[in-house]
């Protein structure tokens, strides 16, 4: 291969690089460049970012931040295709980083070292969200509420429970508007106001799954925006009527309830048998007493299927089918309800 003279020194050289001989290609070529002030936009309250108009949910640390932004301003000439940036951060004032940039490329078979300069100045203000949330905002609420009788405390904390599991993974899987606006105790139940109408819909779905409550919606007019209505959903989540430990009339059996769910089960307090059924299909049940109620008294004898139990009122005694889980023999203390004048015994324990 014959040698030619660089067009721009005259050097002779054996190889070109565009035309050019290796220092005269790296003194004419911009390898990298970056805005020298970049700006950003970060929430006060939860730290999104701002992309063009756009809210974007971000939890990296600020310094992490910066530096993908700084990353994604510095242009790299398209004929470099081998590369490395790093990036070095000093900040004297939390609205203000300095950052120094080196860019590592490999031309040709050349190392060449390009530093560069950028300013990345941070302006604080409140995302589309967080106003939103800080002004009351609310798509949806859900009335944590019970069929026919009023929600204890405890019914309530489990739902409310299983509610903030539901709106916290929803935030951090990315759903800016998964958030509890507003929670107001009742003295029929509670009323959980929420950002997204979505997430309402999905603790209803939950909840009838997990804790056998049926639930209804209703729609109220909130007002107008770019010419269409705006709708408030009520979501009135009930749990189911019966608890553990109430004890029902149930197609003539007496049963002892102990768990309330998409199922109920418990124990059929005359045969002693398991007793489970779909919630859905105990509208026509009963409460007719409470094992709160039960009272003790003293198991007489055992004859094959029959038992003598004195009664706790007339202390006679009263002879009674045996139930399964009755084992004793005479002598020992049981507990009774009374039922429409009829005694029904109790599992131990
Ligand atoms: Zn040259
Ligand atoms: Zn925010």
């Amino acid at each position: 291969m014959k040698d030619l003279a660089c067009p721009l020194c005259g050097r002779i050289t054996d190889h070109y690089i565009n035309g050019l001989c290796r220092d005269c290609f790296l003194k004419n070529i911009t390898i990298a460049n970056v805005p020298q002030v970049i700006h950003t936009i970060i929430c006060a309250a939860c730290g999104a970012v701002k992309k063009g108009r756009r809210w974007e949910m971000n939890d990296t640390e600020i310094e992490e931040l910066i530096k993908e932004q700084i990353i994604r301003s510095v242009k790299i000439n398209p004929i470099i295709k081998d590369y490395k940036i790093s990036i070095r951060l000093t900040s004297r004032d939390p609205r203000i980083f300095n950052g120094k940039i080196v860019v590592n490329s490999l031309i040709d078979g050349i190392k060449t070292d390009t530093e560069l300069q950028t300013q990345v100045r941070v302006k604080k203000e409140t995302c589309v969200i967080c106003s939103r949330r800080a002004g009351g905002y609310y798509e949806a609420m859900v009335q944590i509420r019970a069929n026919e009788r009023f929600p204890d405390e405890d019914e309530q904390d489990q739902v409310l429970d299983m509610i903030f599991n539901i709106v916290d993974r929803q935030y951090n899987s990315g759903n800016g508007m998964s958030f509890i606006t507003k929670i107001e105790k009742l003295h029929e139940g509670t009323d959980v106001y929420l950002g997204s109408n979505s997430i309402a819909r999905q603790i209803c779905r939950t909840a009838s799954g997990q804790f056998g409550a049926n639930f209804s919606e209703s729609s109220t007019l909130a007002g107008r925006k770019d010419g269409e209505n705006i709708y408030r959903i009520t979501y009135s989540l009930k749990l189911p009527r019966f608890v553990p430990g109430d004890i029902i009339r149930f197609t003539d059996e007496i049963i002892l309830i102990r768990h309330s769910g998409k199922r109920t089960s418990g124990l059929n307090l005359e045969t002693g048998h398991e007793f489970v059924e779909h919630t859905n299909k105990l509208k026509d049940a009963n409460k007719v007493s409470d094992a709160g109620c039960a009272v003790s008294t003293v198991l007489i004898s055992v004859e094959g299927d029959t038992v003598q139990v004195m009664h706790p009122q007339t202390y006679l005694s009263v002879t009674l089918p045996k139930p399964a889980y009755i084992s004793g023999t005479g002598g020992e203390e049981i507990k009774i309800v009374n039922i429409n004048d009829s005694l029904v015994i109790l599992p131990p324990g």
